[in-house]
């Protein structure tokens, strides 16, 4: 993304009134839509990409933040999932070794059953993953596992299972995918909406009918496949098709709660097979804090930004209590959470939402409206991929062979030096603290070590809108600490403004509604 067209919004927005037509237009800017624009960006395919909030806005800047073949898919013999899974972590630790971090998690062990059980499991998962595992798992003794895990409850203890996964940051990858997909030709554009399907004789899809949000200017985009990748938000779509046409998706909501790293002191993650109520339960190291979840809670209906339950996070605290001696009250949470989990529609039963597959699975209409569901942040590169073959066979198109298992995505560097509070730019670091130099002294967060560098930077390279882009997506501030994010909101509006060339009413707006839903991710 280079700093002109993105500072210049408008060049990137008058390319929907001047392309006359795609071959792909993406419906949706989260990981999955984002996975397919890639795809076809890098088979040579002009795809425009279009979000109606901001990128990862919906489910894809609310995960467990983990790039893993699924420990939980294995116990339910998903073997196929697990394998897809972690040849995706492999690859994708490759592509994007900036953001993906080789993280040891440890099970704790009370039985001596269990210890038999998950290091045959674990072994079994290292050995699906085959030459992309990211080390192998190994029992370790009670005492080694507590010294691990400082702040576990000793009674009982028999030792830990330790194995490897990987853990990164959600919405800063979509926001490097952005980059890549625009670096490589395309366009992706956040805050513009799809409000309508344009058919010709009425019969096969051929574009979209799109508002730009900001200006409440509309346009016709024409495109030769468009693909419906909007998450828990897909049957709106397929309504615009058909409205006729049933439900195909089952939105299951799952909580995170962020504590101080002091109630769990820990490098390595913790990982619970099974709590309370069967799932399982998480611990993980993250830019300084643990994040812990998740719940999985089926709700009715799709929001883009879904409120945590009084009894989900009951929930995580009575049973991460069961496990840490010094235990979190309320009034310790740094943040709350939620996001929606878009699972394909069950096949009639009484499946528990924990149940469904993970796997996606595509569909088109007899219109052509292509459609992908469920999936993973982990393998939305597979996802993207299988997407494309599909569209080329559909459409009877020259099969092209993916180019994206090996495609570096903006950023990527490996060593980066996970101590420096930048690191997660990778190669534009060192840009990013060109931008610094001369201004020490201008941390906007002392205690999450935010610059004001980093928020002229997301303004002019990463298509930052708004306040909430910056302190959610941008930086992590929002997930990290939403009170300190409401203190930094001010600042972060009046620097915007600069940027933007934006007026004291907006500045004011923007600072209003950031406090209105930053409040909703703390705990009273
Ligand atoms: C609690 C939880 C934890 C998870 N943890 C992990 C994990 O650790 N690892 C992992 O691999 N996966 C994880 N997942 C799964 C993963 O996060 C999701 O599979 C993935 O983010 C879904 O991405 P998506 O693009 O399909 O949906 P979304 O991210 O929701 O994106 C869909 C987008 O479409 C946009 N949209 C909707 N309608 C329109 C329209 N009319 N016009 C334009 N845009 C529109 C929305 O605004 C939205 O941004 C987790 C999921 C949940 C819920």
């Amino acid at each position: 993304m280079e700093a002109e067209t993105v500072q210049n919004r408008s060049t990137l927005v008058n390319r929907l009134a001047t392309q006359k037509e795609w071959d792909l237009i993406v419906i949706g800017g989260g990981a999955t839509g984002l996975g397919i624009a890639l795809e076809a960006v890098s088979r040579g395919y002009s795809a425009l990409l279009v979000e109606q909030a901001d990128f990862a806005k919906g489910t894809s800047s609310r995960s467990t933040k983990l790039v893993h073949g699924g420990v939980r898919y294995l116990a339910q013999g998903d073997i196929q999932l697990v394998r897809e899974a972690s040849i995706e972590r492999g690859l994708l630790w490759r592509n994007a070794p900036h953001l993906v971090k080789n993280q040891t998690f440890i099970i704790p062990i009370y039985t001596w059953w269990d210890r038999l059980k998950y290091t045959i499991g674990l072994k079994l998962y290292d050995w699906i993953s085959g030459r992309l595992s990211l080390g192998a798992s190994v029992f370790i003794p009670r005492n080694k596992a507590l010294f691990k895990l400082p702040n576990i409850k000793a009674e009982g203890l028999v030792g830990g299972v330790l194995y490897h996964d990987g853990q990164f940051d959600d919405s800063r990858l979509a926001i490097n995918l952005v980059q890549t997909i625009i670096e490589k030709g395309g366009v992706a554009l956040n805050y513009v909406k799809v409000n309508g399907l344009l058919k010709d004789n009425g019969q096969f899809i051929s574009g979209v009918k799109v508002t730009d949000v900001e200006t409440n200017e509309t346009y016709t985009c024409k495109a030769k496949a468009v693909i419906n990748a909007t998450g828990v938000f897909v049957d709106d779509i397929l309504h615009m098709d058909n409205p006729a046409g049933s439900k195909s998706i089952t939105a299951s909501q799952g909580v995170h709660l962020v504590l101080d790293k002091k109630f769990y002191p820990s490098d390595d993650a913790l990982m619970i097979p099974a709590t309370s109520d069967g799932r399982v339960l998480f611990a993980v190291p993250w830019h300084g804090k643990v994040v812990v979840g998740t719940t999985d809670t089926p709700v009715k209906e799709a929001s883009l930004e879904p409120q945590a339950l009084e009894k989900e996070i009951a929930f995580i605290l009575e049973n991460v209590s069961r496990y840490f001696v010094e235990q979190p009250k309320r009034s310790d949470v740094l943040s709350v959470f939620a996001g929606l989990r878009p699972l394909a529609a069950p096949q009639g039963g009484n499946q528990k939402t924990k149940e469904i597959s993970r796997s996606h699975k595509i569909m088109v209409t007899p219109s052509h409206l292509f459609t992908i569901l469920g999936g993973k942040w982990t393998t939305f590169r597979k996802m993207g991929e299988d997407m494309v073959d599909r569209i080329e066979k559909e459409l009877q198109w020259p099969h092209k062979n993916t180019a994206t298992r090996q495609l570096a995505i903006h950023g990527a560097m490996a060593n980066v030096n996970l101590n420096d509070p930048l690191y997660f730019y990778g190669s534009d670091t060192v840009k990013v603290k060109a931008m610094m130099n001369g201004h020490a002294n201008q941390w906007l967060s002392t205690s999450l070590q935010i610059h004001e560098a980093q928020v002229i930077w997301a303004v002019k390279h990463e298509m930052a809108r708004t306040v909430e882009d910056v302190l959610s997506r941008r930086t992590r501030a929002l997930l990290l600490d939403a009170r300190e994010s409401i203190r930094m909101a001010e600042q972060v509006a009046t620097i915007m403004a600069v940027a933007l060339g934006r007026d004291e009413v907006w500045v004011r707006e923007q600072i209003a509604s950031y406090i209105k839903l930053a409040e909703g991710y703390v705990l009273s």
